[in-house]
């Protein structure tokens, strides 16, 4: 099949890299001209572990292009997929000005029948909407497809090319037909059914592993007064095969481009048909204030004082294997600990630079190096879990450091790797040591 993906980020690069590498001719189109730029040197502007390695193939088999030229490409294709940004706006709603652009695009591009797909997350109703925006500007034929994208960043390859579940809405079967055609290869758990229970089933499962963690974090907060250890606790729990073992990390809370942005967007969805989802906006409120987790230790260590101390950043992507950074809890924690007199260092393997930009206040020493942000500090927070934090020789990290006091947010270090340094260790939702 000819395929047009319109947006090479996080989603729209992965999945037409992957659709190349079922066999079909993949055109991915991006209005941002420095992105194409880099894909046609060679390089990917994104961090994903196997991304470059199967561009790379596809494009010297000639399956794979980029341009910026969407019109072309379009013209070209059976199959146009959006995969742009649906970014949140301030009132938690989806902001649809570039799924609304690029569909007045695609409708000045048509030129006969086509499959017009959405793989950006979009509210209920956003598929039908669009489809009226095309039709009111072109009437060359062409059928509406919802397909929503379920990959993790950080495993989005895998993710795409072994999904648990291809998820298709649609009105029309000859279309859903053919996007079930497309999708055949990638595994037999294909569901068909209408556009609106589609756009639904994206938000639905967002919000529900947002829940998951919510909950764990909440037990975890318990444990901590209790004096259990969320981690036995999460196990036990997770056998259960009606509760399932995944997304029961206690940790500072979920974020990156989707969750955060989801959950908010479905209260909203809820709202706007005067239905309020209490126990989404808990889950939020929750999420929010778990962020602030490390704070309350670190406070607690210093007898409510900060002004003055030195604190260590490890980890600023908002999970490991990613360089996404968009709504990382390190955002929260380090202005947090900067506005109230703390100086801070920080270091991510990957996410630094990315960082950098979206921090975007003075003051903090960046670091290349994981040691250096030990260096002379009276504390240091691990943030997200990378493997090279958890791989760290803890007796040369207590040995440079002021004081050794480690707050583990992701509880990354298990009891016995503690043993034989003098740290005072706090983590999420178990005993602390000292
Ligand atoms: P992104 O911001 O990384 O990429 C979006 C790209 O679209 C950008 O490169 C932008 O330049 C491009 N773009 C915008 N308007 C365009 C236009 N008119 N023509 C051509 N290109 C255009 O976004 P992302 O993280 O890939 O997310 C895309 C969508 O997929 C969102 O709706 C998101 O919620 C959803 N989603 C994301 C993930 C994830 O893990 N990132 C997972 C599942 C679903």
């Amino acid at each position: 099949m000819k395929i047009t993906v319109i947006g090479t980020g996080y989603v729209g690069l992965v999945s037409g890299v992957c659709y190349a590498e079922l066999g079909n001719e993949v055109v991915c189109v991006d209005k941002d001209a420095g992105k194409i730029e880099m894909l046609l040197e060679g390089k990917i502007p994104i961090y994903e572990p196997g991304l470059k390695e199967l561009a790379d193939k596809n494009r010297s088999e000639g399956r794979l292009a980029f341009t910026t030229v969407l019109d072309e490409a379009v013209r070209g294709s059976d199959i146009v997929i959006l995969a742009v940004g649906t970014p949140p706006m301030p009132s938690g709603e989806a902001n649809l000005t570039y799924i609304n652009q690029a569909a007045l695009e695609i409708a000045d591009a048509m030129n006969g029948y086509k499959i017009i797909a959405i793989k950006s997350t979009v509210p209920v109703g956003t598929n039908e909407r669009v489809a009226e925006l095309i039709r009111s500007r072109t009437s060359e034929p062409f059928d509406s497809i919802s397909l929503p994208e379920f990959l993790r960043e950080g495993s989005a390859v895998k993710d795409t090319l072994y999904p648990d579940r291809i998820v298709i809405g649609a009105d029309n079967e000859k279309a859903a037909d053919a996007m079930v055609q497309l999708h055949r290869p990638l595994t037999d758990q294909i569901i068909v059914t209408d556009i609106r229970s589609a756009e639904m089933i994206k938000y639905a499962s967002n919000a529900f592993l947002a829940t998951k963690i919510s909950f764990i974090n909440e037990i975890a907060n318990i444990c901590e007064k209790v004096g259990a250890d969320v981690t036995k606790v999460a196990e036990g729990m997770g056998y259960d095969k009606r509760i399932g073992a995944s997304f029961l990390k206690a940790g500072i809370g979920y974020g990156g481009s989707c969750f955060p942005k989801d959950t908010r967007a479905l209260i909203q969805i809820a709202g706007n048909v005067d239905y309020e989802f209490k126990l989404l906006r808990s889950v939020v409120e929750v999420n929010q204030d778990q962020r602030m987790n490390v704070i309350r230790k670190l406070e607690t260590i210093f007898g409510g004082e900060l002004r003055g101390k030195t604190i260590g950043i490890w980890g600023l992507a908002f999970k490991p294997n990613t360089d996404d950074v968009r709504d990382t809890p390190a955002l929260e924690i380090m202005q947090y600990l900067a506005d109230n007199g703390v100086k801070v260092k920080a270091y991510d393997p990957i996410a630094l630079d990315n960082f950098k930009a979206y921090y975007g206040k003075e003051g903090v020493v960046w670091c290349d190096k994981a040691l250096d942000v030990a260096q002379d500090a009276d504390a240091l927070c691990l943030l997200t879990e990378w493997d090279e934090f958890a791989e760290a020789d803890l007796n040369l990290l207590q040995s440079v450091m002021k004081q050794a006091i480690l707050i583990d947010g992701r509880n990354v270090f298990k009891e016995e790797d503690l043993l034989g340094t003098d740290f005072i260790y706090y983590s999420v939702g178990r005993p602390s040591l000292n």
